[in-house]
């Protein structure tokens, strides 16, 4: 394949954007070489501006889980947009998707929307503390909950990528707040409030982790942290921003039957424009502005172009839930088939997977927190990568991201995927 205007768009954009893109994952550096530049994406496609075509595994980080330029999104944000674009007045869309949010999510009354995930996390660490009263939250090594101050404590995804896990201009002030426990480790989490008694506000988690790879909660550990929270008067956050509207209808919530206290998404719920959202029963919500006294504003928050995008992608889900499966099973079909290709190899790998997220790992020991997930050996995957994107497979350009299949990509590209898998392990 020639890279030939992507690369030429590339120098072009580092001279005007900090390293030529608006997201740190974006620049391939954990993998090297030039990212492609897209021009057009259809169904399960992507097309870059050099006319290469390929499968795409990351449907936009996850929006785009029934493929791109789904036909009802699309016809909803024109139609919408000949309307007007935004008004920073209500809209009776708000109230709509509002609506079908809280019916289709579990244990939730009211839901405030923001644009983007690192909003919503950001908000409800804010309304956690304003409701407790205590400042101290608990996050997991590994889990990403967006680029606010707060998270940035050893945080996931591309802070992890880079090898800066505490990033500059993060006061000592704010990391103090934030204490570290380990992913599916009970015992790390009851020592924190053991030593914190009476000041942690929060526990804020990935239901399924996604941003050290693909990594599911072991049976028992979302019900401790329950417990937990519970015995010491804390706030029980599910970051559901990845999973949520993915793994099912509910979220995580509802597959793995625990209920948490406040809920936050992004990704899916926007359609693929910039969406987020916290949701909570009504006695928490109602602390919040104009309501309440803790303040939470947005110019383009509720935007009706946005709105309407993810009304139209929840409304679709909801009328075809079956979609949900259908994921799963195209994902577990994968699954299976890199399985095969790579036990008759002599490489060391672990495949994780929870419904339609999925992550390889090239170790031999299981990955099941953030210690394990940094094991994987990062040069065969950058060989790996590119010898995917060499043969029209985009996979996420990092180790520490789970694949997003989109309902668009068909047992036929998935034979494709894994003929390229076979090839491109022969290069290993
Ligand atoms: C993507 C992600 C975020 C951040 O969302 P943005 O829209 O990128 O700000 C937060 N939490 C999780 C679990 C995510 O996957």
């Amino acid at each position: 394949m020639r890279y030939e205007r992507s690369s030429a768009l590339f120098a072009q954009a580092k001279r005007v954007i900090p390293g030529g893109v608006n997201s740190p994952v974006r620049a391939f550096k954990a993998v090297g070489g030039t990212p492609i530049f897209i021009q057009e994406a259809k169904g399960a496609y992507l097309f870059d501006e050099d006319g290469n075509q390929y499968i795409d595994f990351i449907s936009s980080w996850g929006p785009l889980i029934l493929g791109h330029g789904y036909q009802p999104v699309v016809q909803a944000v024109q139609d919408q947009a000949e309307k007007g674009t935004s008004y920073g007045i209500p809209t009776e869309l708000e109230t709509k998707i509002a609506e079908l949010a809280i019916t289709m999510a579990p244990n939730i009354d009211k839901i405030r929307f923001v644009n983007s995930g690192t909003e919503a996390c950001m908000s409800a660490v804010r309304l956690a503390r304003g409701f407790t009263d205590r400042e101290k939250i608990i996050k997991f090594s590994g889990c990403y909950h967006g680029h606010s101050d707060a998270f940035l404590i050893q945080a996931g995804s591309g802070a992890v990528t880079f090898g800066s896990p505490n990033s500059p201009g993060v006061t000592q002030g704010t990391a103090k707040d934030t204490l570290l426990a380990t992913y599916n480790n009970v015992d790390s989490v009851a020592q924190l409030f053991k030593a914190n008694p009476d000041e942690i506000a929060a526990i804020i988690i990935e239901p399924v982790a996604g941003n050290m790879g693909c990594i599911p909660p072991e049976p028992g550990f979302l019900e401790s942290l329950r417990y937990l929270c519970d015995q010491n008067g804390a706030v029980l956050i599910f970051d559901e921003v990845m999973t949520g509207f993915r793994l099912a209808a509910g979220g995580a919530q509802q597959l793995l039957g625990v209920d948490a206290d406040i809920v936050t998404y992004g990704k899916v719920i926007g359609g693929g424009l910039p969406v987020g959202a916290f949701a909570a029963r009504d006695e928490i919500m109602d602390v919040l502005a104009p309501v309440g006294p803790v303040y939470q504003a947005g110019t383009l928050s509720g935007n009706p172009l946005a709105m309407a995008s993810g009304l139209a992608m929840l409304t679709a889900l909801h009328e075809q839930q079956e979609v949900f499966h259908r994921l799963a099973d195209k994902t577990a079909y994968l699954h299976q088939g890199i399985e095969d290709i790579l036990a008759k190899s002599r490489i060391d790998y672990q495949i994780n997977r929870f419904g339609s997220m999925i992550s390889l790992h090239f170790t031999d020991t299981p990955v099941k927190d953030f210690a394990s997930a940094a094991k994987g050996d990062n040069q065969t995957f950058k060989k790996y990568f590119h010898g995917m994107l060499k043969r029209g497979v985009y996979l996420p350009p990092s180790a520490f991201e789970s694949y997003f299949l989109n309902d668009a990509t068909s047992y036929k590209d998935l034979d494709t995927t894994l003929e390229a898998f076979s090839e491109t392990l022969k290069e290993l």
